[in-house]
């Protein structure tokens, strides 16, 4: 069965009191919540905040993942933390390649391609973030874009691994713009993202991949781009920080 996957996105934002009283907020909404079966809310807070927002969440419906994390499984990297790190902290999730990490940290597609490959490896859950920039956008290059970052990004996955494949579109001129594509757009990206997907792995597993739309998504926006057949979900930053527009997003 696809899941429909409401992520939250927190990036950095919030000290350890906040986060405690997000993540209350977040668990005393969605107990009130009737969550279908196929509903999964996942929240990506910084790394310093994973393992206690991991501990509050337990028995609850909320999962965890990490922002980031680097390849390799031990070493000399000052400031980096290991795949088995996070996944110790209770991440389920590691979102890779956002906009943000590819853009300002300048991350190419070879190196999250090892991400992916070491998320694999620790199991946890790629989240693998796509997504082109506003003169990409306007030069008509979107899908030309998505399919080099999924061809380069995924190289040398196998379909067994694809099954547990999440990717998120997000085009870079809609994330903290408030400038969201319209369900349209993301519906004709989406559908032919999964297209390569299917090109790469069969049909069948493309199928079952949840494909999240990410930029300015807000409760006032969410119903129309969830109303498409090809947006599994939804990557939220702005939104997701206050309880209250996150779940009102959690429970459409
Ligand atoms: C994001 O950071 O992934 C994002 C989609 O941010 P926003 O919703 O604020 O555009």
């Amino acid at each position: 069965m696809k899941k429909r996957i409401i992520a939250g996105n927190w990036k950095m934002y919030k000290t350890s009191s906040e986060a405690k009283d997000l993540v209350h907020g977040i668990l005393n909404g969605m107990k009130e919540m009737n969550l279908p079966a196929d509903r999964e809310v996942l929240v990506f807070p910084p790394v310093i905040h994973v393992k206690e927002v991991h501990e509050m969440a337990k028995g609850s419906k909320l999962s965890v993942g990490v922002q980031n994390m680097y390849f390799e499984a031990e070493g000399a990297f000052t400031g980096e933390v290991s795949p088995k790190m996070v996944k110790d902290a209770g991440a389920k999730y590691i979102l890779i390649g956002h906009s943000e990490r590819r853009h300002i940290f300048k991350e190419s597609d070879e190196l999250l391609n090892k991400k992916v490959k070491a998320a694999y490896d620790n199991d946890l859950i790629p989240m693998l973030c796509i997504g082109e920039l506003l003169e990409e956008y306007e030069a008509g290059k979107t899908n030309e874009v998505c399919k080099k970052q999924l061809v380069e990004g995924l190289k040398d996955i196998t379909a067994d691994q694809a099954k547990k494949l999440t990717v998120a579109y997000e085009p870079v001129w809609a994330i903290g713009t408030g400038k969201v594509a319209t369900p349209e757009i993301a519906e004709s990206v989406q559908k032919y993202v999964r297209s390569v997907l299917a090109d790469m792995f069969g049909q069948d597993i493309a199928d079952l991949i949840p494909i999240l739309y990410g930029g300015s998504a807000k409760p006032d926006n969410a119903a129309g781009l969830l109303s498409q057949p090809n947006v599994d979900g939804l990557l939220i930053g702005g939104a997701c920080l206050k309880a209250d527009s996150f779940l009102a997003i959690a429970k459409l």
